[in-house]
């Protein structure tokens, strides 16, 4: 269902996307703390790491727990970190501009779910390769399986599949594609909204892990060293799975000047001795710009250039 025919209940779109964003972002927290630590993300339950008090539910409640605790452990008192409701508050945020996306573009209700899932994933990383220079192959790789089975339960996550017309998330390049493939099935695959999401989600993750995975695979063979870990060509995988080919294009463009003018910047201005750069953030930031707005980046893109 497109999401202007919601009416008056829209409203609670906006209220539960930030909530379920400042729930996820509780989630994230964990994540981003324990899983570059090689740590469970089910056990121990979440404690107070001076004491060990077990934190309770009404303990647990996004951003409210940490203001009633007035920050502070409710059993010994030690402080706890404005990190907690910080990364609360800004998937909350990061959640409600998704769904002022999906209203403002009138997208259908079922493309919620996967783009919510891989903005927490793209937060998640960012945050991890910033501090620790990795992105967890736990993410990337859960990642591809949720976009996957979105894919084959429900294609009209993808945006335009559902519709006789098919206009695919992968636009003109999965376009060239079915008509290069399909050939005179084309009437007959178009009648099979699951395949034609599969057939989008093989080249969005198949050309996302090309990109980066040769330019990872040609600096070891031939700078003799790893220009790229591999970790980015999943993460461009990861995000090809959910939006698409055309996603990918604009993403490594994005990241790719966004990322080389940090990178100068920091260099010239700020006399950084540091000339590496971790670039998942910068994948991140062009990929949630492409939920925002979609293929319209590229009006925008053809105007500056
Ligand atoms: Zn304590």
């Amino acid at each position: 269902m497109p999401m202007r025919e919601l009416g008056p209940i829209v409203v609670l779109v906006h209220v539960v996307s930030f909530c379920l964003g400042c729930i996820v972002g509780s989630f994230l927290n964990v994540v981003v703390w324990r899983v570059p630590r090689g740590e469970s993300l089910l056990s121990p339950p979440s404690h107070c790491p001076n004491c060990g008090h077990e934190i309770r539910p009404w303990e647990n409640i996004p951003i409210i727990s940490w203001l009633c605790l007035r920050a502070r452990c409710s059993s010994c008192g030690q402080p706890i970190s404005i990190r907690y409701p910080l990364g609360e508050g800004a998937t909350g945020i990061l959640f409600w501009l998704v769904a002022l996306a999906a209203l403002r573009r009138n997208l259908p209700l079922a493309w919620l779910p996967g783009a919510f899932y891989l903005t927490g994933s793209l937060l998640a990383a960012s945050l991890i390769d910033l501090k620790h220079r990795l992105i967890p192959n736990l993410i990337t790789y859960s990642g591809l399986v949720v976009s996957i089975v979105l894919a084959l339960l429900i294609p009209q996550s993808r945006i335009g599949v559902f519709s006789g017309d098919v206009v695919v998330s992968g636009g003109l390049l999965v376009h060239s594609a079915i008509h290069g493939l399909a050939g005179e099935f084309q009437a007959d695959l178009f009648q099979m909204p699951a395949v034609l999401a599969m057939l989008d989600w093989v080249l969005g993750a198949a050309l996302g892990f090309g990109i980066l995975g040769s330019f990872s695979f040609l600096g070891t063979k031939v700078f003799k060293s790893p220009l790229m870990g591999l970790g980015d060509a999943k993460l461009l995988a990861m995000i090809g799975g959910f939006l698409g080919a055309d996603a990918v294009l604009f993403t490594t463009l994005f990241g790719s000047l966004t990322g080389l003018i940090f990178g100068l910047v920091r260099r010239y201005a700020f006399r950084s001795s540091d000339l590496s750069v971790a670039f998942g953030p910068f994948l991140s930031l062009g990929a949630f710009v492409w939920i925002l707005f979609g293929g319209s980046v590229w009006d925008v893109f053809h105007k500056v250039f």
